[in-house]
């Protein structure tokens, strides 16, 4: 039997675990912190692993992650191994199903991107299905802009704040088919008034939208939608772990990003993302 939880399967370790080759003490990785955020869902507490707040749980297979592990195993009455074998990947993957919160997407382009459109989402939608959570593709319009309009937005000015009431946002988030109030728009355009930016959280009240540069990355749609989800409310905005999807720079690593539980709680609890 193969994984089919979309937290585990973007996992080729995790892939070659189920298959036979069980990952142990003292490994460290994605595919562990895979795991302990799986065990942290299920009720494991991981103090330890996560340590510094604003930070993942480790990637480390140490001891806290042994003992959580052959609690996990004993509860659903498998040998209490304490590695990621097998049987303890399947019950994983029994325990933790299909996406359990949705966020739905609508996307609006005034200009192609360099990171092809089918990328962007894929990815977006691999990160965050690492921990649950589906998003959806829920409509995609290129605008049709008046040359005036294409004059103005070429490139788009003012500064970018959580709350944009006016100006050159707020008119190009007016653009384009409504979408629900907890449903986000993403808008990809050519570039903005501050060269080194690459997106914007930025948005009105009730009208959930980010703005994303041509020449973005392909992680950096989904950390603007993390701004989105996430709001000004939560600290750090950007945190000092570079693996994290919410860290300060962009980046064109092919390493996957990585949420914090805490992050993830959060964004649960936003009204874009709905329990199903
Ligand atoms: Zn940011």
């Amino acid at each position: 039997m193969a994984l089919t939880s979309p937290r585990f399967v973007t996992s080729p370790r995790l892939r070659n675990a189920a298959a036979g080759a069980a990952i142990r003490k003292h490994a460290r990785g994605r595919a562990v912190h895979l795991v302990q955020m799986a065990l942290i869902d299920l009720g494991y507490a991981m103090p330890r692993s996560i340590g510094r707040p604003g930070y993942s749980p480790d990637g480390q297979f140490g001891d806290e992650t042994q003992q959580r592990l052959q609690e996990f195993q004993d509860w659903a009455n498998i040998n209490p191994s304490g590695i990621i074998d097998r049987d303890t990947l399947m019950a994983l993957d029994h325990f933790c199903p299909g996406s359990r919160h949705r966020v739905r997407l609508h996307f609006r382009s005034i200009s192609l991107a360099r990171v092809p459109f089918d990328r962007s989402l894929s990815d977006t939608q691999r990160v965050y299905g690492q921990y649950g959570i589906a998003m959806e593709f829920a409509s995609g319009e290129s605008l049709g802009l008046t040359e005036a309009e294409e004059r103005a937005l070429t490139r788009v000015d003012g500064e970018c704040h959580w709350v944009i009431n006016a100006g050159e946002y707020n008119r190009l988030h007016g653009m384009g088919t409504r979408a629900p109030s907890n449903e986000i728009l993403v808008y990809y355009v050519r570039r903005f008034a501050d060269p080194s930016l690459l997106g914007c959280g930025g948005h009105a009240v009730n009208r959930p939208a980010c703005t994303v540069a041509a020449r973005a990355s392909r992680w950096d749609t989904a950390h603007e939608i993390g701004h989105v989800l996430l709001t000004s409310g939560f600290a750090p905005v950007h945190p000092g772990h570079q693996r994290n999807l919410m860290y300060a720079f962009s980046t064109t690593s092919t390493r996957m990003p990585v949420l914090t539980d805490r992050q993830v709680a959060r964004i649960r609890r936003s009204p874009c993302c709905v329990a199903m």
